[in-house]
Formats: structure tokens, sequence, C-alpha cells
């Protein structure tokens, strides 16, 4: 991870209303010491309605758990029914905001302009993206998983400026070990995420791809995190399934 400090997220998806968030970030805040957070940063990833709580919660306590949001809409205002802003969730205090989560590619048709769209909208409001890339089963199996997760980086970051693009998260997550029980293999995230770094040295310049954290997402536990930690261009993990229950994505968190 060459000085670049780990980051284990997790991402709650449609889970936990604002009362469980709470008991949630009550037992994880509860389970991890200063030395854990010295060693990762640690965040959560909750529905847009549980943040509110969470804010207080953690301000409240000064907790240093982080938190963000699992989207964000690509306008900064006005009539879009449904939508939540960068400025809205940045008033949150959300850190971060997952964007391209295969899930919206998947079940919300998200394409590579609209991520790039919510990409920009990010750094309008200081958030942070996760943004995510990663390849189904059928790009897997015909070998283009590579080529593939790296042209989705590319449609993401498209008029994304060098200071911006260093500050962002990327998750590397394939779409076949997502909720699956499949984990890749630590050889396997390494692979592409060390194709993602080596493209954002030729889309920027070798100090942007040494800034850029990169996580691997799809089954992590606390059984398989320590062997995908190993891996040099891995500085961290997108959990989700195993990051409802805090006992275990507190394990997690100190890497098994
Ligand atoms: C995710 O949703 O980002 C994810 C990695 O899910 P899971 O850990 O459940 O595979």
């Amino acid at each position: 991870t060459a000085g670049r400090k780990p980051l284990i997220a997790g991402n709650w998806k449609m889970n936990l209303n604002h009362l469980e968030a709470i008991a949630t970030v009550q037992k994880l805040a509860f389970a991890l010491n200063d030395k854990d957070f010295d060693r990762a940063d640690v965040a959560v990833l909750p529905p847009y309605t549980d943040l509110r709580s969470v804010q207080t919660l953690v301000d409240g306590d000064k907790l240093r758990i982080l938190y963000g949001a699992q989207d964000l809409s690509p306008y900064d205002g006005g009539a879009y029914t449904g939508e939540i802003s960068g400025a809205m969730l940045a008033k949150l205090g959300c850190t971060f905001v997952t964007i391209g989560h295969s899930e919206r590619r998947q079940y919300h048709r998200e394409d590579d302009e609209l991520v790039n769209g919510k990409v920009l909208a990010a750094h309008r409001h200081s958030l942070t993206p996760i943004l995510c890339v990663g390849e189904g089963l059928e790009v897997r199996r015909s070998g283009g998983h590579v080529a593939h997760s790296v042209a989705q980086l590319e449609g993401a970051l498209r008029k994304v400026p060098a200071e911006q693009a260093a500050s962002i998260v990327l998750a590397y997550e394939p779409v076949w070990a997502i909720g699956t029980g499949e984990v890749a293999t630590p050889a396997d995230a390494q692979e592409v995420c060390g194709a993602l770094r080596s493209r954002l040295a030729e889309l920027y310049d070798g100090e942007v791809a040494a800034a850029v954290r990169i996580l691997y997402g799809g089954s992590v536990k606390s059984d398989n995190i320590a062997g995908i930690m190993a891996q040099p261009d891995v500085d961290g993990a997108l959990v989700g399934g195993a990051s409802l229950d805090a006992a275990e994505f507190a394990r997690i968190c100190r890497f098994g």
C-alpha cells in the first residue's frame, strides 16, 4: 500500500433503518480502538435516511468513524424529484459518496457519462467519490476484465483534473463476486488494481497514481481480508453484506 492509509468502507445497501443504524455504529465504535483507527480509515455508507442520525452520533460522541452516501445526483439542485444533491450530503458531514456501484449500473442503467457527471458533482461539494468499476462474469470468462475495468475508469474521469483525480478512492468490484460468496483471489484483485493504477499514471502522472487508494470489493469477510490486504496495489476493501454485522465488520477493519 506504499504509504497510502488503508480504507475499509461498509456499503450497507438498502438495509438498516435509522434506529438500527445508530445501534450498528455504536457497536462498531465500541469494537474498535484508537490503534485500529490509526492503522486504517473506517467508513460506513448507510442509506440516505440514516445519515442525519449517524452524523448526530459521530459528532456527539466524537467518533473516528467516517461516513458517506451510496449515490448522489449529478445536479446541484432543482426540479429533480427523488434525487439527493452533493450539497445536501456535504451539509450532513459526509466524507464519501459511492458512485457507479454495479447495482446502480445494472438496475438503474447508469452509464459512464452519468457516472462521470456524478464524479464531477461530488468534487463540486468536496465529497470523496468511491468510484466503483468491475466486470461481469461473461467479460471475466472472455478475459476482458482488465480492459473493461480500465474503460470504466476512463469514462468516469473525463474532464476530471489531476488534483481532483488524486483524491478519489477507486473500488474494483468484479460483479460476479458481489453478494455471491465467490471472492476473487488476491492475485485476481491485484491484477486489476495494478492495471487501474498504471492507467492513472498514464492519464495523469505517477504522483496521482501513487496517491489514489484502490479498494477491492466482492464477498470480503474477516477470513479472506488478510490475503487481499497483502497485495501491493490493494489499499482496502469495500464490504457489502459483512458490514451489516458490527463485530464482523470490526474484524475486517483489523484485517482479520
Ligand atoms: C458491495 O456491495 O459493494 C459488495 C462488495 O458486496 P458484498 O461484500 O456483499 O459482496
